[in-house]
């Protein structure tokens, strides 16, 4: 496999929406240990990067107030990331104050979002549905 070679991996919401590209694929993101959401690292776009790792939120809408989620030892802030089509909530953001290096500040945490596990499909994932309902369709147009 090349390692220069830029592949951008799509995912939709469950609704069909797209709303993640990145150039990593979902099944090679770390997973975060207390709720087993993917760790989506965000790479600043505005500033020339020597990184080849790409991704963006696409149809989401954030929720600019926090929701605050209780865990076993505390508690956290997090920002939903919703999809704009069917309003499922597909990632979210942590609060500034929940890292140890931006612990003195407040508001959502850009450079990382975390992917709420089972609700994304990728794009090959998608296609394959679709034949399949093409698929069926056919058959019961033959039975008709
Ligand atoms: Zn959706």
């Amino acid at each position: 496999m090349s390692s220069t070679e830029q592949t951008i991996h799509t995912y939709h919401c469950i609704c069909t929406q797209l709303v993640i590209a990145s150039t990593s694929t979902l099944d090679s993101l770390k997973t975060r240990t207390a709720d087993s959401s993917l760790i989506l690292p965000l790479p600043d776009l505005s500033t020339t990067s020597t990184t080849t790792h790409y991704a963006s939120l696409a149809n989401t809408v954030a929720d600019t107030k926090p929701v605050i989620i209780r865990l076993e030892d505390g508690f956290e802030k997090r920002y939903a990331h919703k999809c704009s089509r069917c309003e499922v909530t597909v990632a979210y953001s942590l609060d500034r104050s929940q890292f140890e290096d931006t612990k003195t500040s407040s508001g959502v945490k850009q450079d990382v979002v975390y992917l709420i596990p089972g609700g994304l499909l990728s794009t090959e994932d998608m296609k394959a549905g679709k034949d399949m309902d093409a698929e069926i369709t056919k058959v019961g147009v033959k039975a008709a």
